[in-house]
């Protein structure tokens, strides 16, 4: 479509597929196969099939292309594969590019899921990783090596929101050739540059703000043409990991409201964190754009804004984190998010349950550490709910 298209005339038109009844709202294709006008028409659809043309819904569906479509516009990438989750497109964005004998640096603070796939999956079949402190930016160069296939990171860490330096960690990892494979859910669609920062894949869990209405699973890897024709879809396609078309139709209507919807709760996220920052019945309160985050120059300079989740430390340790949880009115206790409910999560024993003692304390995951995803809520009712739940420590 036009090319001029800012992002949310893009959010709101970009690929859409009308069929032969003209309907205004996207159509759901829920059809698993199409039907060929002939045998001939159908040995060369496998041979190769054209832009328009579907043969199977594993491998391709017009719904689910229109989702593709749409996300990559916005994202800057020529192509996307939508999966069934995020952890399918985490997992097949990393397992289609490796092979035996390869090298991956990864950032240490990860999704749990995305950590076993690194730790457990991958070095089963002969891959080694690396974990690095993903704000350190000579622990990245150091552990960077001619046979360095990929280098992996959330760009701003689950639930700490640790924000890496993509450029500069990028630029490293091209020097020895490595493909930059970002996993960028908490930086979130609406904020993203990671492809102008240098990033080759970008992943998203469309779970999270893409759907944000907390309906469905799904998710995304975006990245050249080659890349994802040649080595990603192959790979997704006879594994069986594609996005289902209801799911898709749902990821549609999500992005047309996305922008706008993540912006107002980015919004809300920096007032909470501004009125709750200083309060002195709390240890800390991280926020990217707060100025006393730590790498708040690189989060402006990276994403402009703070994004929707604010993270809370307590003094008093887990007893006093359930507490609060206990006490939240509003808030409900889960943990999606990117969601428009506001969301409370306490990692220790959920999320982050999986790790041991010693890798969340170096993951800065305390017991007192509290979640907070931001939804569309009133921020002033929010603030209350959350000021008065803090009155229960
Ligand atoms: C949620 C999440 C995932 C996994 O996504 P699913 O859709 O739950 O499979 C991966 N990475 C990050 C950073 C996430 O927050």
């Amino acid at each position: 479509m036009a090319d001029n298209w800012k992002t949310r005339t893009k959010l709101v038109h970009e690929g859409i597929r009308r069929s032969q009844y003209g309907e205004v709202a996207e159509p759901i294709f829920l059809t698993q196969g199409f039907v060929y006008d002939s045998a001939e028409q159908a040995a060369q659809r496998f041979e190769k099939a054209g832009e328009d043309e579907f043969i199977y819904a594993r491998y391709g569906n017009p719904t689910v292309r229109m989702f593709e479509e749409r996300i990559a516009s916005i994202e800057g990438t020529e192509d996307g594969f939508a999966t069934a989750s995020g952890m399918a497109a985490v997992s097949a964005a990393l397992t289609s590019m490796l092979k035996t004998g390869d090298h991956v640096v990864s950032a240490r603070a990860l999704f749990g899921s995305c950590l076993y796939v690194l730790e457990d999956v991958l070095t089963r079949f002969g891959v080694e990783v690396t974990f690095v402190d993903g704000t350190d930016l000579d622990a990245w160069r150091a552990a960077m090596r001619p046979d360095t296939k990929a280098v992996f990171l959330e760009s701003m860490s689950n639930p700490t929101l640790e924000v890496i330096d993509l450029k500069s960690v990028a630029a490293i990892a091209h020097e020895v050739g490595a493909t930059v494979i970002v996993d960028n859910v908490f930086t979130t669609p609406v904020f993203s540059r990671a492809v102008e920062l240098g990033a080759d894949v970008v992943v998203y869990s469309a779970t999270k703000h893409i759907d944000g209405q907390g309906r469905v699973l799904g998710g995304i890897v975006l990245g050249t043409r080659e890349y994802i024709r040649k080595t990603l879809e192959p790979y997704v396609k006879h594994t069986g990991g594609a996005m289902n078309p209801f799911t898709a139709w749902l990821m549609l209507k999500g992005l047309e409201t996305m922008d706008l919807r993540v912006r107002a709760q980015a919004e809300t996220a920096l007032k909470l964190a501004k009125a709750l920052e200083g309060d002195p019945r709390l240890g800390r309160v991280i926020y990217p754009g707060l100025a006393s985050h730590p790498q708040h120059d690189i989060a402006m300079a990276q994403l402009e804004k703070g994004g929707t989740v604010v993270t809370l430390e307590l003094k008093g340790g887990q007893a006093e984190a359930f507490r609060v949880l206990n006490a939240l009115k509003i808030v409900v206790i889960s943990n999606n998010l990117g969601d428009t409910k506001s969301i409370v999560t306490h990692p220790a024993t959920t999320t982050h349950q999986r790790l041991s003692e010693d890798q969340r304390d170096a993951l800065g995951i305390s017991q007192g550490v509290v979640r907070l995803s931001i939804g569309l809520e009133d921020a002033d009712d929010l603030i209350d709910d959350v000021s008065r739940a803090l009155d229960a420590v």
